[in-house]
This record gives structure tokens, C-alpha cells and sequence, in this order.
């Protein structure tokens, strides 16, 4: 099989917002993915305290799990300028945001460069991005840590979540 024949990888994505609008922008911020990928699968939105400062609302968190032919690096720019879009300027480290994309996991592959870093180096210290993965994915295999997320999110001891509802769309 050559490369163009490749099956399309399962890519999880995050997504979070803890300013504007955060239904619509989740929302909106699907929409757009969907143009480019397939979307196999949403968790629930998830709400959690902030990351550093506290002087700031809290957040909310999903996962979506999509399939897509966008290589990691056209897709990591598609994100970037979904977030755009939406209205996201760069702000504070762990500031307030109205959208915040990540990629999370590209099937299998590990990716270490400056611009990008796959699976996200984070992912596994976040409950408010373990838990809604486990949620779609029950499954889940942490490719670099080479740990099964169910395992991971029962280490892990940052503060609970409160489940908030459905996964917004338009
Ligand atoms: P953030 O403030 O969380 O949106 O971080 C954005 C920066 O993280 C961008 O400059 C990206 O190039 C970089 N980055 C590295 N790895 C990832 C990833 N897996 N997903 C999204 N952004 C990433």
C-alpha cells in the first residue's frame, strides 16, 4: 500500500473556552472541523476550575474524536485558524480564552518538534481532558506514556469535574 492509499488516521482533539460565548464557539468550532474531518464521536462538555490564575471564569472541556486524510501539521493549522476565527487573541499563559484546540493523540504517531508535540505533552496531567476522552473512547492507549487511559485518569489527583451537558451544535 502506497501512502496515498493510507487509511485515515483517529485523531482526538480537545477543546476548551472559559470566555464569550462557549456554547456557540464549541459549537462553531465543530462546524468547522467537520468541514476537513470526520467526526466519529463528541464527549459531553465537562466544567473545571482554571489551570493558574483563579481570578478567572471556569472552563469548559471536551474531546472529539474525528478521522481525517489532514496530515498532523495541516491539521495543527487548520486548528490555529479555527481558533482565529472564533476570535482567539494570544493572551496570558493559561489565561482566559474564548477557544483553545489541541490535538491530543494522531492514532499512534509520536511527534516531538518545536511546533508541534504529539500526544499533547499535558494531555495526561489533565483530568478535564482524561475523563471526556474516556468517555468516547473507553479504550484509549496512551501511545507514549504506553498506558491505558482508564489507568491515567486513576492517578491522576487534580480537582473533580462537574459533567455539564451535551456537546453543542448549531
Ligand atoms: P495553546 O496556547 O495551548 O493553544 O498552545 C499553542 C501552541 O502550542 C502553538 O504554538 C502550537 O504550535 C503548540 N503546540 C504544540 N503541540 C501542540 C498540540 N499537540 N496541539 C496544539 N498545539 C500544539
Amino acid at each position: 500500500m502506497n501512502k496515498s492509499e493510507a487509511l485515515p488516521s483517529a485523531v482526538f482533539i480537545g477543546i476548551g473556552a472559559n470566555i464569550g460565548p462557549v456554547s456557540k464557539n464549541f459549537a462553531r468550532a465543530l462546524a468547522n472541523i467537520e468541514k476537513y474531518a470526520r467526526v466519529l464521536a463528541l464527549s459531553s462538555l465537562y466544567e473545571s476550575d482554571p489551570v493558574g490564575p483563579q481570578d478567572q471564569p471556569k472552563f469548559t472541556n471536551a474531546v472529539i474524536k474525528v478521522e481525517t486524510r489532514l496530515s498532523p501539521f495541516k491539521l495543527l493549522l487548520l486548528l490555529q485558524t479555527i481558533e482565529k476565527e472564533i476570535g482567539r487573541e494570544k493572551t496570558v499563559l493559561w489565561g482566559p480564552r474564548v477557544i483553545d484546540l489541541d490535538i491530543i493523540f494522531y492514532g499512534d504517531l509520536i511527534i516531538n518538534t518545536d511546533s508541534l508535540v504529539i500526544p499533547h505533552p499535558k494531555a495526561h496531567e489533565r483530568r478535564f481532558v482524561m475523563e471526556p476522552l474516556l468517555e468516547i473512547e473507553p479504550t484509549a492507549w496512551h501511545p507514549a506514556k504506553k498506558m491505558a487511559i482508564r489507568d491515567i485518569c486513576a492517578q491522576l489527583k487534580d480537582s473533580q469535574m462537574i459533567l455539564k451537558t451535551d456537546f453543542p451544535r448549531f
